[in-house]
């Protein structure tokens, strides 16, 4: 490494909180799948920052319109009406088929304004008695780094001295229809889940569990919130998630890709009155919606289209899960994914998937390990056969080292 590299990652850890633990590459410029750190080495992104990448890097259209837009106005605040937002909307609104839209920034933002929305609408629509409103989320879930949602999760490093806590919330077993069944009481306003968990390490649900759960959720009146922020827009195959099962939640999150990774922008979306019970005064932010933010989702959510990105995801995710399937190697306990959302679960006598992420990253591959054992793999959706091709071979060689 040459001095320079160096001192990147000493000034990074001299000065920053050390909230992170990346992967020592200090990255300067990509394009498409690929990433390059400041001496030039080429990567394949297998990442894709978490899948916020999903349209590759320095997506040329998202680039001009962000750049276009930066021209003309960035930022009104929502007490005046801008030129860009409606269109946002009314984009958003056909490609995801909802009828009411609230725009944010981070994905945690989505999820808290998803949560506010619901409780009021326990009240106001469903008639929960006040401060009654029940939330039933799932165990080993990730929504997000706020303290209203670490305070439901059930991971300790997350938790562990950042309460007190938010009261109202009710964990279950993810993939547990039965279990939901049991949890919801006349006062459960929502029910909170990914369809396939992400930062656990993609965990997806069994075959029926979504058809289950719509069934309950509408027989009981509770709301089902989806949290697509990393299954949406492509990533599983299908614009969303919940396709998989033909079932549709009363609202959606979405955020990530959806501006391609050039800027924060999420969403909430919504199918009823959920939003419609918020009033002025009652939520809001500086960013969110701004014309800025949502000339670069519109131009994200173009390119995803137009350019057959969701198609490619579901094809190179079928090839990119075979060739996984294929590789015979006694590290790997299981290879699961759903379009380009995959990972390798490794044996604990295999080592840590760190080890393995680094050897990855001397191949030209990064990846990014999660929970000790899991290698995840979510490059951008833009990836071709002769690179999927060439990105198994990488794992190949390197899954059958042992590393332990
Ligand atoms: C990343 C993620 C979030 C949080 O998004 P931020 O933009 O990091 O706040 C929430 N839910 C899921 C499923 C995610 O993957």
């Amino acid at each position: 490494m040459s001095s320079s590299v160096i001192d990147f990652i000493t000034t990074e850890a001299r000065f920053g909180a050390h909230n992170y633990e990346p992967i020592g590459v200090v990255l300067s410029r990509g394009e498409g799948v690929w990433v390059w750190d400041t001496e030039g080495n080429r990567y394949l992104d297998c990442l894709s920052a978490y899948s916020a990448v999903s349209q590759g890097h320095c997506h040329p259209k998202i680039l001009a319109a962000m750049v276009e837009q930066a021209h003309r106005l960035t930022l009104t605040s929502r007490a005046f009406h801008n030129d860009q937002l409606a269109l946002f909307y009314e984009e958003i609104a056909a490609l995801t088929g909802s009828h009411k839209v609230l725009p944010m920034n981070s994905g945690a933002e989505a999820v808290e304004s998803a949560i506010k929305s619901v409780r009021k609408w326990g009240y106001e629509v469903k008639g929960v008695p006040d401060g009654q409103a029940e939330i039933i989320v799932c165990a080993n879930n990730f929504h997000g780094r706020t303290l209203g949602i670490v305070g439901f999760s059930t991971d300790p490093e997350t938790r562990t001295h950042f309460g007190p806590f938010a009261p109202g919330f009710k964990i279950i077993p993810f993939g547990d229809a039965a279990a939901l069944e049991k949890a919801i009481t006349p006062n459960t306003v929502a029910f909170l889940v990914e369809p396939i968990q992400g930062e656990a390490g993609v965990v997806i649900p069994p075959a029926g569990y979504f058809t289950e759960v719509r069934e309950l959720c509408t027989a009981n009146n509770v709301m089902l919130v989806l949290d697509e922020i990393q299954t949406g827009l492509g990533r599983t195959g299908k614009l969303l998630a919940e396709q998989h099962e033909g079932i549709e939640a009363d609202v959606t999150l979405l955020g990530k890709a959806l501006s391609g990774g050039f800027y924060p922008v999420s969403a909430v979306l919504s199918n009823n009155d959920v939003l419609g019970t918020l009033r002025p005064g009652q939520h809001g932010s500086t960013f969110g919606g701004n014309p800025l933010a949502c000339a670069v989702a519109r131009a994200a959510m173009r390119v995803l289209v137009e350019e057959e990105m969701i198609e490619n995801a579901a094809r190179q995710g079928a090839r990119f899960l075979k060739g996984l399937q294929d590789i015979r190697a006694n590290t790997i306990r299981e290879v699961r994914g759903r379009g380009l959302m995959l990972a390798v679960e490794l044996h604990p006598e295999a080592g840590r998937a760190r080890r393995y992420c680094e050897a990855l990253q001397g191949k030209g591959i990064l990846a990014k390990d999660t929970h000790e054992q899991t290698i995840r793999i979510a490059p951008p959706l833009v990836i071709t056969s002769d690179q999927v091709d060439w990105a198994l071979e990488q794992f190949a060689t390197t899954l059958t080292r042992d590393l332990s």
